[in-house]
């Protein structure tokens, strides 16, 4: 059988964990947990980087952080993981969705202007697949309407907008390392702040609510509860894993690569003779090999080419139900304008195995099964 996904594995993690436990310091914010924050302040050019226990959590942190309260409303696309809403809803803010773009799945940037109110605070654009978003307009309507933007950048490490990392491109981004994504410590995040002032309260509210860590600086002689907070802090043991993955980033970008470039040059043929559908990466844009994503007919004929790649031992999957349409979205959430495309379009795609370690042979078996439920629908 081939897999969806397998979770990275590089070599090293067991022994930088040992590292982590052989010098008694597994809590959070040890060595491994600084090392992962300057690999990704390096890496991104972002002011801050924290690790967090989730990109969840990572949200909910940049919520609080935006001063999301009762009331106010956020605009996001309806395609996308429960948690970017979650993350809103919990601060008692209303979720607005708009209509996606066909082509990338994103967020449709020529909507969000019509559904902005006074009520809103926060625009949070979802770079699906790893793609990005359409950053420089997202960012000018912010500007002019004087809102947020919060960046849910899960699937987007390693990827860029007009050559500046995903995450960095606005006020705060959000990183998963849960073990679906491109690297992973089992369940992890990170948060990226550009501003220096909300970088120290990130600190603060991530540590309890207390100024911790600027007392492990030195800089104050005794640490206290100063605002509110939680625990959003991961051990350093999952810090250690993840760094081992870091320290061979372009590797593993490099082979996931490999894999999406063959799964699309083998059917541009298929999309030429308006069957299939392939991603599609804007101009300015690159991207991590996140997913490789193919669209169907309708939902028939997808349910039908899932069954038929599990006939043949490749585990293919759907993916987002739009959260409109999902029980909690009627009570958290409107939808604004017309769902033209976050159904539809979310009915047709399928996703296909991608991960580091996935194997030439593999892909080309993959393509072939594809091609031949083509041949014979
Ligand atoms: C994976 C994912 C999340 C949640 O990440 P966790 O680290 O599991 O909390 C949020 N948003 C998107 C778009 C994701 O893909």
């Amino acid at each position: 059988m081939i897999n969806f996904n397998v979770p990275p594995y590089t070599g090293k993690e067991l022994k930088y964990i040992e590292d982590a436990v052989v010098r008694q310091k597994i809590c959070g914010d040890g060595q491994y947990t600084h090392k992962c924050n300057e690999w990704i302040e390096k890496k991104t050019g972002t002011t801050k980087a924290l690790l967090t226990t989730s990109c969840t959590h990572a949200t909910e942190l940049a919520a609080i952080l935006a001063d999301i309260k009762e009331g106010d409303e956020v605009i996001m696309p309806s395609y996308t993981f429960v948690s970017t809403a979650n993350a809103f809803v919990l601060r008692g803010a209303k979720v607005v969705f708009v209509d996606i773009r066909p082509d990338t799945m994103n967020i449709d940037e020529n909507l969000i202007e019509d559904a902005i109110t006074d009520k809103t605070k926060a625009i949070v654009p979802v770079h699906y697949a790893g793609v990005a978003c359409e950053m420089d307009t997202i960012n000018e309507i912010a500007r002019k309407h004087n809102l947020i933007v919060i960046e849910d950048a899960a699937q987007g490490i390693m990827s860029t907008y007009k050559g500046k990392a995903l995450g960095a491109l606005s006020d705060y981004g959000c990183y998963s390392f849960h073990e679906t994504k491109n690297f992973s410590m089992g369940e992890g995040g990170a948060i990226l702040i550009k501003d220096e002032a909300k970088a120290e309260e990130a600190e603060i509210i991530r540590e309890k609510g207390t100024n911790r860590a600027k007392f492990f600086r030195g800089q104050v002689d005794k640490y206290t509860w100063v605002e509110m907070g939680s625990s959003y802090l991961p051990s350093d043991m999952n810090a250690a894993y993840l760094y081992a993955q870091l320290e061979m980033a372009d590797e593993i970008t490099n082979d996931r690569l490999n894999s999406w470039n063959h799964y699309y040059k083998e059917f541009e043929d298929l999309e030429n003779k308006g069957r299939i559908q392939r991603p599609f990466i804007p101009e300015n844009c690159t991207h991590n090999a996140h997913m490789f994503y193919l669209k169907a007919k309708d939902l028939e004929e997808r349910t039908k080419l899932i069954a038929f790649l599990k006939a043949n031992e490749i585990l293919s999957v759907f993916h987002y139900i739009p959260l409109h349409s999902a029980p909690a979205g009627a009570v958290y959430s409107r939808f604004h304008g017309e769902d033209k495309y976050t159904t539809k379009e979310s009915e047709r795609l399928v996703r296909l195995p991608m991960y580091y370690g996935l194997k030439e042979d593999q892909v080309s078996y993959i393509i072939d099964k594809v091609k031949e439920f083509y041949q014979n629908n």
